[in-house]
C-alpha cells in the first residue's frame, strides 16, 4: 500500500492514481496525513477491505510530505562506514550520533528549496521511516512492526552553520526551511521484498553522486528503533532519518556544494524519488 499527501489531504495511491480517504471512508478517517497513523491498523484494515472508487491523476508537485508534522523527527549521523570515513570521523560503536530536524524544515517531494547566503549546502540521500506504533523498550526483533513505512529523504545539511562553534550544530544546519523532502509517498513493509536491502541514489544535474545499499547500514532501521526506544519512546508518526551513504560534497576533493540552479534528485529503489532545485 502506499499513502500520500495530496495537497494536504490524506490520499491512497493505486496504479499512479490518488484516492481521497476522508471521501472513501465516508469520514471515518480524517483528510489530515498526519492524523493517520494513530489509527494505522485500523487503517491498514479499512484500506485492504474497503470497496475503493476509481483513483483520480494527480501531479507530484502537489504532493506534501506523508508525515508532514510529526512530533519527533529523529535523524542519524554517521551510519554507513564509507560516510564516517570521508567525514573525518571513526565509525560508532555504540548508538550513533542522533539530532533532529525540526518540523519547519519538513516538505514534500518535488520542491524548490533556497540556499542560505554564504553557505555550503550539501546532500544526503537517505532511506526514512516513519513510525505506525508507538515503540518504547522495544526489541530489534519486534522492530519493524512499529513501522508504518517508508519513504525518500534528503537530509539537506549546511555544513558552515553544521560545523561552526565549539559544539557541531547539526540540528540547526540541518533545518533551514525545505531541508526535509519526504517521499513521494509512503510505501508498507509488505511491498518490498527485502526492507532491510534497499538501494539509494542521488544525482546533482544527472550526475550520480551517491550509490549505496541499506543492507550497509551500520545500524539497521530494527537496530535503531531497539536503541532509541531504550532511550525515549517513538510516537505514531515519528520520522526517523536512518543516515547517508558515501558520495556527500563535502567528503569530495575538491569539495562540491549544491549552487543555485543545480537539480537534485534522490531515489530509493521501491519507493520513488525526490526533486528539488535550488534558488540563491
Ligand atoms: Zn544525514
Amino acid at each position: 500500500m502506499r499513502i500520500a499527501n495530496l495537497s494536504g489531504r490524506l490520499a491512497l495511491i493505486a496504479d499512479g492514481r490518488a484516492i481521497d480517504v476522508e471521501r472513501a471512508s465516508r469520514g471515518v478517517f480524517a483528510a489530515d496525513p498526519q492524523a493517520v497513523y494513530e489509527r494505522w491498523d485500523e487503517f491498514r484494515a479499512w484500506a485492504a477491505g474497503a470497496q475503493l472508487p476509481a483513483g483520480a491523476p494527480f501531479e507530484t508537485a502537489d504532493l506534501g510530505s506523508p508525515a508532514p508534522a510529526p512530533r519527533q523527527t529523529l535523524a542519524i549521523g554517521l551510519n554507513y562506514r564509507d560516510h564516517a570515513a570521508e567525514s573525518g570521523f571513526a565509525a560508532p560503536d555504540g548508538l550513533p550520533p542522533v539530532f533532529t530536524k525540526y518540523v519547519t524544515s519538513i516538505s514534500g517531494p518535488v520542491t524548490r528549496v533556497a540556499l542560505p547566503p554564504g553557505g555550503h549546502t550539501d546532500w544526503e540521500v537517505e532511506l526514512v521511516a516513519v513510525i505506525g506504533a508507538r515503540a518504547e523498550k522495544v526489541a530489534e526483533a519486534d522492530a519493524w512492526r512499529h513501522v508504518a513505512g517508508l519513504a525518500v529523504g534528503q537530509d539537506l545539511s549546511e555544513r558552515v552553520a553544521q560545523l561552526a562553534g565549539p559544539a557541531p550544530q547539526f540540528s540547526l544546519g540541518k533545518s533551514y526551511p525545505g531541508f526535509a523532502p519526504i517521499g513521494p509517498w509512503l510505501v508498507t513493509l509488505d511491498e518490498f521484498d527485502n526492507p532491510d536491502d534497499l538501494e539509494l541514489r542521488c544525482t546533482v544535474n544527472g550526475e550520480e553522486v551517491q550509490k549505496g545499499h541499506t543492507r550497509d547500514l551500520i545500524f539497521s532501521v530494527p537496530a535503531l528503533i531497539a536503541g532509541l526506544s531504550a532511550v525515549l519512546p517513538l510516537l505514531p508518526g515519528d520520522v526517523l532519518f536512518t543516515g547517508t551513504p558515501a558520495g556527500v560534497g563535502l567528503g569530495r576533493d575538491p569539495q562540491r556544494f549544491l549552487r543555485p540552479g543545480d537539480e537534485l534528485v534522490s531515489t530509493v529503489e521501491g519507493i520513488g524519488e525526490l526533486r528539488q532545485t535550488f534558488i540563491g
